[in-house]
């Protein structure tokens, strides 16, 4: 199974949105795809229709207890795209995480038990800290995907993510490489927007996806509807963007015999 992390710990940049609307893209084409929620707000899970009512097991319950994935995962209105669900309790699992040997694998431990074939690939939306939730998403997967806003402290903060990506590869997951950057809110209306994208890229380089999200309006609308904007409009701007940046992800992937 491929790990993909979606994480920066600013909040409100676009990885849920992300995360959402790539595992969608990956699932039409057939791929099994899991999305793990490890924010506490739970907004992958309310964005994917699964209410608070249906969320019986959930990530907690993978992180603390011992539910295995294949328990605790749910089916979604999108066909192939199954969902870890989060709840609140997860907002005291940084804490109760504290107390464990294993802290840090947590999720990989889950994820090495799960039935090889079951899922292709794996997306696990973050919540907006560096804290013990990250840490065992960025412990658990190869990849890590960092979504950018283009807006003027786009940049800040991007070293201490990267310095924390550097703690863990050190400590125990040498694997775990950048797939990419992907800016998102471009606003091609604002200059700003442009040389923010302009700064990112002469900072960042090759790790920056050649696709940029738009600010869409309807990207923003389709959480409320519980559907991944590709379902809720898959013309608009955003959805056509998202289509653009699976395939080069996919493009960034190892071969998938090779990663399974
Ligand atoms: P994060 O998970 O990093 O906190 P979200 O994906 O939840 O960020 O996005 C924050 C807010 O911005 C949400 O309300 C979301 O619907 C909206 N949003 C995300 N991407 C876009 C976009 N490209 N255009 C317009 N609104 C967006
Ligand atoms: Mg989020």
């Amino acid at each position: 199974m491929i790990r993909i992390a979606v994480a920066n710990q600013k909040g409100g940049v676009g990885k849920t949105t992300t995360a959402i609307n790539l595992a969608t893209a990956l699932a039409a084409i057939g791929w099994k795809v899991l999305l793990v929620d490890l924010d506490p707000q739970g907004n992958a899970s309310t964005g994917l229709g699964v209410p608070h009512g249906a969320r019986t097991r959930s990530s907690y319950d993978v992180l603390i207890g011992d539910a295995s994935l294949v328990e605790a995962a749910l089916p979604t209105r999108v066909p192939k795209l199954d969902l870890l669900p989060a709840t609140m309790d997860l907002s005291g699992a940084e804490v109760e995480l504290v107390a464990l040997d294993d802290r840090a694998h947590r999720l990989g431990r889950a994820f090495d038990a799960a039935p090889p074939g079951r899922w292709d690939i794996c997306l696990i939306d973050c919540p907006p800290s560096l804290g013990l939730l990250t840490v065992n998403a960025l412990a658990a997967a190869r990849h890590l995907l960092v979504p950018l806003q283009c807006e003027f402290f786009a940049l800040e903060g991007l070293s201490q993510l990267l310095q924390t990506v550097e703690r863990i590869r050190v400590a125990f997951n040498p694997e775990l490489a950048i797939l990419g950057v992907a800016l998102t809110m471009f606003d091609r209306r604002n200059r700003l927007s442009q040389q923010v994208a302009d700064d990112v890229r002469a900072c960042l380089g090759a790790a920056v996806f050649d696709t940029v999200v738009p600010r869409n309006v309807r990207l923003s609308e389709a959480p409320s509807h519980g559907l991944p904007a590709l379902i809720y409009d898959l013309r608009c701007p955003g959805s056509e963007a998202y289509i653009r940046l699976a395939r080069e992800l996919i493009a960034r992937l190892p071969r998938r015999a090779e990663a399974a």
